[in-house]
């Protein structure tokens, strides 16, 4: 199998391990027209950890989903990544529901905490808060369960404008700071009763049109769904459409360069939505767009 060389303009390798998840939000991103099943081929723990090792890169994995510690071989893929891989995880850590076979007793008995490492001013362990799916006692003793045991682990909410959940995640926050436990906001992008949240002026033609047109593309990430299949943005992820390439392809390249879309107008927000910088500037966005 040849390695997979990351081009250095690269910042994001995101394995979602499966799209499954324990829990059922309302503003769900892989909730396919509130299809809460997810139901997708999935790589094996085995076929994840042969090709992951054979990427060479400094950019971390990001192990998501859906809820990436549903995967039946979690355990294996974090145990069987090669140590010049550093690692981090987002999770709902949320292991009351039937659909969470792995408890965090393993879980902490079989990982050791300096494995995953990333290398970043944010916990490598992001647990995201849902307040109406949790309860946030139980969220804050699985939290410091781990943070205990010595994992860098901290908790984030969507402020998501539905009702309630700014009142709870503003009294999430007192929690996280009477435990010691690092908390982070995160802007909600999107629609919420035809309310549009976010900021799109860089392309701010590109979502919710009824109009698609083509266009030039480009992206810094590495999308790899749970079958293995690479997308070059959220769009095309969550709609399975025109993945370019697949991870357990031996000849399988990374590259950094523009690519033909016909799907402008229908963007992910969260792909042209604006952000900060390394630099902390505004005027970001994850990929970079080509109109004619
Ligand atoms: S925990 Fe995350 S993946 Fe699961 S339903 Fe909620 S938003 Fe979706
Ligand atoms: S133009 Fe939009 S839909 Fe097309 S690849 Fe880029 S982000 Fe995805």
């Amino acid at each position: 199998m040849n390695s997979i060389k990351i081009p250095e303009e690269f910042n994001y390798i995101s394995s979602f391990l499966t799209f499954r998840c324990n829990l059922s939000c309302p503003y769900c991103l892989n909730a396919f027209e509130d299809d809460f099943s997810r139901k997708r081929n999935e790589l094996s723990g085995e076929e994840w950890v042969e090709n992951l090792n054979r990427i060479e890169t400094n950019v971390p994995i990001t192990f998501t989903g859906g809820e990436p510690l549903v995967h039946q071989d979690f355990i294996k893929i974090i145990k069987q990544l090669k140590p010049s891989l550093s690692i981090d995880i987002l999770t709902n850590l949320y292991s009351n529901t039937e659909k969470y076979k792995l408890t965090l007793d393993t879980f902490v008995s079989e990982i050791n905490p300096s494995r995953i490492n990333k290398n970043s001013p944010y916990a490598s362990i992001r647990v995201s808060y849902h307040p109406d799916q949790m309860n946030p006692a139980k969220l804050i003793d699985d939290v410091n369960l781990l943070k205990n045991a010595g994992f860098n682990v901290g908790i984030w909410a969507v402020l998501y404008p539905g009702p309630n959940q700014l009142s709870a995640i503003n009294q999430m926050q007192f929690r996280c700071k009477d435990n010691g436990i690092d908390f982070r906001l995160k802007e909600f992008t999107g629609k919420y009763k035809d309310e549009l949240y976010g900021n799109y002026s860089k392309y701010p033609d590109s979502i919710f049109m009824e109009k698609t047109k083509e266009v030039l593309c480009r992206t810094p990430e590495l999308l790899i769904s749970p079958n293995g299949d690479i997308y070059k943005c959220h769009r095309d992820l969550y709609s399975q459409e025109f993945s370019i390439g697949n991870i357990t392809d031996k000849n399988f390249q990374a590259e950094y360069k523009f690519r033909k879309c016909n799907k402008y107008g229908q963007c992910h927000p969260c792909d042209v939505k604006l952000k900060t910088n390394h630099n902390q500037e505004l005027g970001y966005t994850t990929v970079d767009i080509i109109k004619s």
